[in-house]
């Protein structure tokens, strides 16, 4: 087998020879059928190529659902406990080496290994140990039915599921679908993200050491052809989607033609709501976490629409602005880096417009950040520094679209209903957070935001078991429970016997 390690350091600008990596397919690694290439890079450094992966197209994802057919009922008839013990396995293996998957994270995302890449690579070990765990918890449930009768249900899995990823935090997102799937009995065709595929790549490598030939295909390719390729395939069951609302609202449609199941996790713009207290340095760490400005932003659940309350409003901007001030924004791969560089040239340019916009605006102030440096080691990558704007209000653009990088939006406001009411005006509604001293004020704020997933007074990422995915145009359907899994990977089966 071809080893989809990085076996050099992989962000050397002197290195001659490019390593290439491959795809699995019914347990093979293998290059496209066109024989076409891609080529990744680091957003780190300009210019710099990693790695070519195939570039994968219809025929390859014909052949890798074909195969994960052909897997899926040796897969799905076997007692739980041998799908437990692979999944345990691969979570043992995975665990050996999250350092190397963390160090290919950074360097294919952008992602700052102590702050980033390294958490995602851990999240990844647990995902799989938890929904390994798991797997004979998918139980039917027996109806008490009388004497004469045994009324009974089978959580069945679906077949086929195509998982198709972004590129913001691959491996986590990645351990949101592939554990889960398998656990309960379903094969998988899980398409890579353009421009961040190796550390999938790797992990293909670690997963195909333990699953039979088929079970896990791993496909890296194009959107509009290998990812439309798995989302109009007709032995694909179901399309487990995260990425942007654009694209989900044209999955779903596509998928939707031939009643595939869907679920979609999506874009967000996410309410962060101070109330007035005393602003402790803990409620400082928790807002720069929520921020997500250690992900240069680029975080569908970064709470970047600061609803601050007028009477703390000074101190938090204060307080806050001397944190993302103090943020070193530098080389991925390097350990007191505390944010990297954003994904690619159009995601560079697209918030730069935004800060311009922001800059440009009589009514808003710039508290930390601006325009990126133009000179020196991060005018070498794609790197942004972390910017505050106040004097926002919630109709601004920057208030109400995503942008998809360390921009956040302060907006005044002083009363409740108002500001929930603000908060809730969103096309998005993925996350939120609430932050109180008042139990009481703080619960009914979160009951009230429409939203999948409201923090009080924390704003750290998911964790493990719990509920995950939006309201409104931030997507459908849960991911990362027990509950998710089973909704989102079986189907009930009714038997009724006369007995
Ligand atoms: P994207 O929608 O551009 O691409 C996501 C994936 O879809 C990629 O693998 C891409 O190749 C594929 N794709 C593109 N066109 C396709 C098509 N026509 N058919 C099938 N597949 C297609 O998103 P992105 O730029 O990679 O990621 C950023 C977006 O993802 C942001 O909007 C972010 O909020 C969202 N996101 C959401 C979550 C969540 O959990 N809700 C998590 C991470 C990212």
């Amino acid at each position: 087998m071809t080893s989809n390690s990085l076996a050099e350091h992989p962000d050397a600008p002197h290195s001659t020879t490019i390593p290439t990596k491959l795809m699995l397919i019914d347990g093979e690694f293998v290059e496209s059928a066109s024989g076409g290439w891609r080529e990744v890079t680091t957003p780190a450094r300009h210019g710099v190529v990693l790695a070519r992966v195939p570039d994968g197209g219809a025929e390859d994802v014909n052949r890798a659902v074909a195969a994960a057919h052909r897997a899926w009922k040796g897969w799905r008839d076997q007692h739980f406990t041998a799908r437990q013990r692979a999944l345990l396995k691969i979570a043992e293996a995975l665990e050996h080496r999250t350092e190397e998957l963390a160090q290919v994270t950074a360097a294919d995302t952008g992602n700052a290994i102590r702050t980033q890449a390294r958490p995602e690579a851990s999240a990844l070990v647990d995902l799989f140990r938890y929904f390994g765990g798991l797997a004979g918890e998918i139980k039917g449930v027996t109806l008490p039915a009388g004497s004469q009768q045994l009324q009974y249900t089978l959580q069945e899995p679906l077949g086929v599921v195509g998982a198709i990823l972004p590129w913001n935090s691959p491996l986590m997102i990645a351990g949101f679908k592939i554990p889960a799937a398998l656990a309960a009995g379903n094969t998988v065709v899980l398409k890579a993200a353009e421009d961040a595929p190796l550390s999938i790549l790797l992990l293909a490598e670690i997963c195909a050491e333990h699953l039979p030939a088929g079970v896990l295909n791993v496909i890296t390719g194009d959107g509009s052809t290998a990812g439309s390729a798995l989302v109009t395939h007709p032995d694909v069951a179901k399309v487990s989607f995260t990425g942007s609302t654009e694209v989900g609202r044209l999955i779903a449609q596509r998928a939707g033609e031939r009643l595939a199941h869907v679920s979609l996790e999506l874009g967000g713009k996410n309410p962060s709501i101070v109330f007035p207290g005393q602003i402790t340095d803990s409620l400082i760490d928790g807002l720069l976490l929520s921020t997500r400005v250690s992900r240069q932003g680029q975080s569908c659940t970064a709470g970047s629409r600061l609803f601050l309350h007028r009477d703390v409003e000074d101190e938090v901007i204060e307080r806050l602005s001397a944190r993302l001030r103090g943020l070193a924004v530098g080389d991925p791969l390097d350990e007191a880096s505390d944010i990297g560089a954003v994904i690619n040239e159009t995601q560079f340019n697209s918030i730069r417009t935004y800060i311009d916009e922001g800059i440009a605006d009589p009514d808003l102030t710039v508290a930390a950040g601006g325009t990126p440096p133009t000179d020196g080691p991060l005018a070498q990558g794609f790197f942004h520094t972390p910017t505050l704007f106040t004097g926002g209000n919630n109709e601004f653009r920057l208030a109400r679209e995503e942008i998809f990088g360390p921009v956040v939006v302060a907006i005044s406001w002083t009363d409740v209903d108002d500001v929930i009411r603000m908060a809730n005006d969103s096309t998005y509604g993925l996350a939120a957070y609430v932050w109180s001293d008042d139990v009481t004020q703080a619960l009914s704020t979160a009951h009230r935001l429409e939203a999948g997933w409201i923090q009080i007074n924390q704003g750290g990422g998911q964790v493990v078991g719990q509920s995950y995915g939006g309201y409104k145009d931030s997507g459908t359907g849960r991911e990362l429970s027990l509950e998710g899994m089973i909704d989102g990977f079986t189907q009930t089966k009714q038997i009724n016997v006369r007995l």
